[in-house]
Formats: C-alpha cells, structure tokens, sequence
C-alpha cells in the first residue's frame, strides 16, 4: 500500500498512474542504488620486487647469451654479453640492493640502450644473436622503467 506523492490519496495494486491524479507514479519511484562506483583501491603492485624480477631476467639473459656465444666459438659477443652481464649486476643490481637507485638506474638504461643498440647493429650484419640481444634489451629497460616509476 502506498500514497500517490502528488495528491496523497490512496494507491492500491502496481500502477503506472495514479487513479485519481494521473501523476506518472513509475517516474517517482526510487532509483535503484545509482551504481555507486565504490572508488578502487588502486592496488599499489610492489615495485621493488617487480624490478628484482626484470633485473634477475636481464642478468640472467645476458648470462645466457655470453654463454651461448662462448659456445659458437664468438668470442666478441661472450666478450660484450659478459661485459654487460658483469656490469649490469655488479654496479646495477647491487647498487640498487644497497639502495643506490639512482646509479641503478643509469647502469640499466645505459645497458639497455647498448644491448639493444649492439643488437640491431649485429643482427643488421645477419647475425641472428642480434635478435637475443634486442630481446634481452627489453627486460633491462623494464627494469630501468620500474626504477623510474617508483
Ligand atoms: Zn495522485
């Protein structure tokens, strides 16, 4: 049982209008709950742990791939890949453990930036390590780039 909001008489069974007034009853009814956005939390993923991750893949890539050079009898590549993979851990990872960032920071954008560089300029010579370097590359800079977000 409930009352038209216009005239107040009586309104018996479901109407679209009231008997009495013809007020559109349909139009008065409550909104049902507005679909209150309940604000989310932006779950703040663990920088660091995700910048550990990109930093264990990009060594240990680099690692991979002095190795494999090794294996191929290049002797250029395993000189550049350890290189990269000594410095990336050494004065990268380690720094960034000791809460240097900002040095990590700069030894990961640098080493990407070479990685990726070497890679394009040996895969232009029809290497196909060149493309493992360039992949490599991409784990560095993301390690670079969480560095730079947190
Ligand atoms: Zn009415």
């Amino acid at each position: 049982m409930s009352f038209c909001p216009n005239c107040g008489k009586k309104i018996e069974g479901d109407v679209s209008f009231c008997p009495s007034c013809g007020f559109s009853l349909k139009g008065e009814q409550k909104n049902s709950s507005p679909s209150s956005s309940p604000g989310k939390s932006k779950i703040k993923s663990g920088s660091g742990s995700n910048t550990k991750t990109y930093m264990i893949i990009s060594v240990a890539g680099l690692g991979a791939l002095a190795l494999l050079s090794l294996m191929i009898g290049d002797s250029l590549g395993f000189i550049i890949a350890a290189a990269l993979c000594a410095v990336l851990y050494f004065l990268g990872m380690k720094k960034f453990e000791e809460g240097e960032q900002d040095s990590a920071k700069k030894i990961f954008l640098i080493v990407a930036i070479l990685t990726g560089v070497v890679g394009l300029a040996i895969l232009l010579m029809g290497n196909f390590i060149g493309a493992i370097d360039i992949l490599i590359a991409i784990p560095v800079f993301m390690a670079w780039n969480e560095m730079e977000k947190g």
